[in-house]
């Protein structure tokens, strides 16, 4: 039913009291939206002595900040935190309620929306307003081959996870003003299927290809190992990370948390090398929106030389190692 909600409500999820990129991402969205609408932006925090969070999230946007906490809710499982949003969703009646495409948005806000009895759309690459306030949700369809922009016309609320990077943060602003309000965290402990019993973490050497500001990225023309020990050896020489198409994630070669694109991650960095990859659709909707890219393809019909800013053709395998020995010369006689 549509009745009479209103505003704009993000998960500003957190992990290890840490405001997560993609809500900062999120609040500067709903910000947009909300004022499309002539409404209000409200933050959900949830977890364990979260509300040291909130002033960061009014400065990203948030005109309220609703802090739901309990020692249950340090760690995420579903149901508790499922409990907790059903509660806050149903009773504040929300037009809009928007989650991060992150392991955990892609968890909790399927199983919420169910419990709503309404739609979500998932992994959305834009969002926006009608002119009749709907909410206008648009993802890629078909493989990638078109963009499906979807409306929730008769439920409410409308709810969609957004990729992380795919919206720009807001400027911090310390001067905006808003309202934190604490909320009943009470759980029903009797639901919960899952305990954690430990947690353990994947040592993280390298930075995540989301936050890099340069990304020399191989396909599958430098799909074997010298190839990519090339493209490392430039990514280290401009203090980049190495990143793929998804034809080196399949082949073995690089770890699923480097392949940029649809079913990878969307990457902004300032600078994108893109060296053996053709260009599919797939990958450009990973890192199209990148500042500056160079693509180095043998073939001059590739198409990711339509989204380049410097295209190079010729044999990669060559020009890589030959670009970072220049680089690394470079930099040692400004040392
Ligand atoms: C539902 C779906 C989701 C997908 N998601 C993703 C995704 O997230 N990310 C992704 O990347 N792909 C994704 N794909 C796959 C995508 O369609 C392409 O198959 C893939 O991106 C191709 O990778 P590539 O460019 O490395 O390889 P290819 O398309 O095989 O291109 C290799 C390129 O290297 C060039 N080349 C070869 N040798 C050299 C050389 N020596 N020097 C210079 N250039 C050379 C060739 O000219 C060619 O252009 C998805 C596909 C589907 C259907």
């Amino acid at each position: 039913m549509k009745s009479d909600h209103k505003h704009v409500f993000v998960f500003a999820e957190q992990r290890d009291g840490i405001l997560q990129p993609v809500a900062i991402e999120l609040l500067g969205k709903a910000r947009e939206l909300a004022d499309a609408l002539q409404e209000e932006v409200y933050a959900l925090l949830v977890g364990e002595r979260v509300e040291p969070l909130a002033p960061e999230c009014i400065a990203r946007g948030a005109d309220k900040v609703l802090v739901a906490e309990a020692p249950e809710l340090a760690t995420y499982t579903t149901e508790p935190y499922t409990q907790v949003l059903y509660r806050i969703v149903s009773e504040r009646e929300p037009s809009i309620v928007l989650f991060g495409a992150t392991t955990i948005g892609r968890d909790l806000a399927p199983r919420l929306s169910a419990r709503l009895a309404t739609g979500l759309t998932a992994d959305c690459t834009a969002l926006d307003v009608s002119p009749d306030g709907d909410l206008l949700m648009t993802r890629p369809a078909f493989g990638g081959n078109l963009m499906a922009t979807i409306l929730c016309k008769e439920h409410r609320p409308q709810m969609s996870t957004v990729r992380p990077g795919v919206a720009r943060p807001h400027p911090r602003d310390p001067h905006r003003q808003g309202a934190v309000e604490r909320v009943d965290a009470r759980l029903d402990p009797s639901k919960f299927k899952v305990k954690v019993l430990q947690t353990l973490r994947e040592e993280k050497t390298r930075v995540d290809i989301a936050a890099a500001r340069v990304l020399v990225s191989g396909g599958r023309g430098m799909g074997n190992p010298s190839a990519l020990n090339a493209i490392e050896e430039l990514a280290t020489a401009l203090g980049g990370e190495v990143s793929s198409s998804r034809a080196v994630v399949d082949a073995g070669l690089l770890p699923r948390e480097r392949q940029v694109g649809q079913t990878g991650k969307t990457v902004r960095p300032d600078i994108y090398i893109a060296a053996g990859i053709s260009g599919a659709i797939q990958h450009l909707a990973g890192m199209e929106e990148s500042g500056y890219i160079i693509a180095i393809n043998k073939d001059k019909y590739a198409p990711i030389f339509q989204v380049a800013d410097l295209g190079i053709v010729g044999d990669a395998a060559r020009i890589v190692p030959l670009l970072a020995a220049k680089i690394r010369a470079l930099r040692e006689t400004k040392q």
